[in-house]
């Protein structure tokens, strides 16, 4: 098995080949952004080049992607300094036209969107719902009890990325971020093998890394930048995001440095999401909830952390043979229900006599 060991962090491809490695050249950036070195910001010097490389900050995306607290941990620096190491990033990204000013117009913004990337689930009304698939520089998270399908459609996902566009993907890699030790290459080559796909090559299209802990997690995705650049992935998968939080910080005195911790972490995302141009899919259990007494009673662990800083969220649960998932808080998605079923192709339609989509009553 191929193995990138990363400062004690692990991410596995699937396959025993060199391909997927060599192939891994990042296709989707431009190589100028990729390679662009922290001297070329005015006031890196040398010294704090040595600093920031030392935490794995190589280029000016990756220090775009970091957290101001981040950059000062790394350069023994106070906060105002590190922000503004962190600014100068983003400036000379806009500066290249990478990244958005930060005041465009609005038919400017309306054009950027309308080339927004997505990724098909597999089944065409979750993809309805989604108006398309799964967007690109944002995180869209999936919600529900167990066996409700999240880990299925995070499978599925990370074969689906990998299709040609107009062939629901965006020939890119997935990282998976497996924190339940759930991610099963069986399951992926037997999705593969029914939408008659290459498993082999599928496999070597997702780059998994496991997560012991919280701590472990978060050092994964501080490593994230390298992997997703390396790999040339558009989909960064992380299944489950708050499992760990939730085991390792338990009771009322804990929850403020969970939520503190989480929250970094999800925002490490937001900046992967967007700084390279992927999707991120979180999957979150549910808790019960009693003080509901109409509708579910369930709602989604993380609390406003994840609420407030995922774009999308998907609530999926099981109804007989189907599952339903509703989108439950979009900028822009109508709330509504679609009807999907879990079969040897991962996510699919049903068949035709239950497959219409429903607007919530
Ligand atoms: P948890 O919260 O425990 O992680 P989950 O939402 O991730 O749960 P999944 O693991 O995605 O749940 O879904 C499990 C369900 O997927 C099984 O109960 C089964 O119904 C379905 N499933 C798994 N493999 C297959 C398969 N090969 N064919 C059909 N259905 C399958
Ligand atoms: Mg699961």
């Amino acid at each position: 098995m191929l193995q990138a060991r990363l400062r004690g962090v692990c991410f596995h491809s699937l396959t025993e080949g060199e391909e997927g490695a060599k192939s891994g050249d990042s296709s989707s950036l431009p190589r100028s952004i990729v390679d662009l070195e922290l001297d070329e910001l005015d006031g890196v010097g040398p010294a704090t080049k040595a600093k920031l490389n030392g935490a794995g900050i190589l280029t000016v995306l990756d220090l775009a992607v970091k957290s101001p607290s981040e950059v000062a941990d790394a350069v023994g620096s106070d906060l105002t300094r590190a922000a503004d190491l962190c600014n100068k990033a983003r400036t000379k990204l806009v500066e290249l036209k990478y990244l958005e000013e930060d005041f465009v117009s609005a038919s400017e913004i309306y054009k950027k969107r309308m080339a927004i990337e997505r990724i098909s689930t597999g089944s065409r009304n979750l993809d309805d719902l989604l108006a398309g698939g799964i967007e690109t520089q944002a995180v869209t998270e999936f919600y529900g009890e167990f066996g409700s399908g999240k880990t299925q459609i995070c499978h599925t996902l990370s074969i689906m990325v990998q299709q040609p566009i107009g062939g629901g993907g965006l020939s890119g890699k997935a990282v998976y971020i497996d924190t339940e030790n759930t991610f099963r290459p069986e399951r992926i080559v037997s999705i593969a093998e029914s939408r008659k796909l290459d498993p082999r090559k599928v496999l070597d299209g997702i780059i998994v890394a496991k997560a012991y802990n919280s701590s472990h997690q978060e050092l994964i995705v501080g490593e994230l930048g390298n992997q997703v650049r390396k790999a040339s992935a558009k989909l960064v998968i992380v299944d489950s995001a708050v499992a760990h939080y939730r085991a390792e910080f338990l009771g009322r005195g804990t929850l403020s440095e969970r939520q503190q911790r989480l929250n970094k972490f999800i925002h490490a995302l937001v900046r992967t999401s967007e700084i390279y141009n992927l999707a991120v899919v979180l999957t979150n259990q549910v808790q019960s909830s009693p003080d509901t007494f109409f509708g579910d009673p369930t709602k989604a662990t993380g609390g406003h952390v994840i609420a407030h800083t995922s774009t999308y969220r998907i609530y999926v649960r099981k109804t007989g043979k189907n599952r339903v998932a509703r989108m439950v808080d979009s900028p822009y998605h109508p709330e509504r229900e679609a009807i999907f079923q879990l079969n040897e192709r991962g996510v699919d339609d049903p068949p035709e006599e239950s497959s219409s989509s429903r607007r919530r009553s």
